[in-house]
């Protein structure tokens, strides 16, 4: 998965926790002051209920000023659900009050634990944690039946609970298992199945965050097109096999000798377009000339040699996607016409086109 998709994803898991951490202090703080009102404050809801209040309220502070991750908030507010859901069971079903009246509408709140754990965890940790909070309270309700035996509507809402409680664990697991299979299908579709790199398809995004933050932030940014040299000479002198396996070869090369946040794609059949953030013109040029010097440097596939001829445009204000390729493509037919195994800067002088 490319960093911005995940960097919105944890923005937008943070924007929610900061209305969410509210609304939960306020549903433990209403649910506090109306059971001091009413008169049916437990001692386990005396002590849990505050200090859902106080945790709530307090992350959304630390979150808001930026003082905790919200993986961070995430796993407190599970443990402290957790507590509470759990310390609110036992209680309940221990004192009888289960057997009299069965489960309070507090008992809601138990599903947020699967759902933070689904959001948290992968599929198997979420389970695991899911399956033992399940088991757990279980053991508590089974005990209090037991000790206590319910009336009719009592027995009705446990059984109901811990029904809809399997069911929706159930399907959380069926939801988690489609989103795996998703992200499979999405790595696939953004994979070149020859030489495995990124294929136009993956590195289309993250050209269009890099023009973004160029037009935001003013950041240069670079783009390589690399096109191998006489490649249909290859293909008819040692056949489409071996032209494929030159392929296979030339690609790792390419990869390997890139700075960590550069990026290649496979952008066509012999091309390939490294993407540079933060790189000038005079950088990405020396990009480029190592990049040539280590495919002409060593034959491929035992002895067939190779080169590639490159053209290189930088990030210009007012360019669109297609003007900087479009420079990079110039550049690269200046490369070959100059005689191949060589790069080609974009002409600077020329106004962006727009
Ligand atoms: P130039 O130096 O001008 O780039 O010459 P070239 O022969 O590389 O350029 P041209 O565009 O004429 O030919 C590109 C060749 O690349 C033709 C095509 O058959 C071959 N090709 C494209 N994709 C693949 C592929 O996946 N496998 C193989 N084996 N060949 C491919
Ligand atoms: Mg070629
Ligand atoms: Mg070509």
């Amino acid at each position: 998965m490319s960093l911005e998709p995940l960097s919105s994803f944890n923005a937008s898991r943070r924007r929610n926790g900061l209305w969410l951490l509210p609304l939960g202090a306020l549903a433990s703080g209403v649910a506090y002051v109306l059971s001091v009102v009413n008169g049916t404050l437990n001692p386990v809801d005396a002590v849990l209920s505050p200090l859902l209040f106080v945790g709530f309220l307090l992350m959304a502070l630390l979150l808001w000023l930026h003082r905790i991750s919200i993986a961070t908030v995430e796993l407190v507010a599970v443990v402290l659900l957790l507590v509470y859901n759990l310390g609110n069971l036992y209680y309940v079903g221990l004192s009888g009050e289960l057997s009299r009246v069965g489960f309070s509408a507090s008992a809601l709140w138990s599903t947020i634990i699967y759902l933070l754990a689904f959001l948290l965890l992968s599929r198997e940790k979420a389970m695991r944690v899911s399956v033992a909070y399940y088991v757990a309270g279980l053991l508590g309700g089974l005990v209090s039946v037991l000790l206590h035996p319910p009336n009719m509507s009592a027995l009705n809402s446990i059984a109901q609970f811990y029904l809809a409680n399997l069911a929706f664990l159930a399907l959380l697991n069926v939801y988690a298992q489609l989103r795996e299979n998703m992200l499979i299908m999405e790595q696939l579709a953004h994979t070149d199945h020859l030489t495995r790199l990124t294929n136009r398809r993956g590195l289309e995004p993250l050209l269009k965050q890099e023009l973004q933050r160029a037009e935001r932030y003013g950041l240069p940014f670079a783009v390589l097109l690399a096109d191998l040299d006489h490649f249909k000479e290859v293909n008819d002198r040692h056949g489409h096999a071996i032209g494929d396996q030159v392929l296979r070869e030339v690609a790792p090369r390419l990869d390997h000798n890139l700075r960590q946040a550069d990026t290649v794609a496979r952008w066509g059949g012999e091309e390939f377009l490294i993407l540079a953030p933060t790189t000038d013109l005079a950088q990405a040029g020396q990009l480029a000339e190592r990049l040539i010097e280590v495919i002409r440097s060593e034959p491929v596939v035992g002895s067939i040699p190779v080169t590639i001829s490159i053209g290189v445009s930088c990030y210009r204000a007012g360019d669109s996607l297609e003007s900087l390729l479009q420079r990079a493509d110039e550049a690269l037919y200046r490369a070959k016409a100059l005689g191949r195994n060589r790069l080609e800067l974009e002409i600077v002088s020329s106004p962006a086109a727009k």
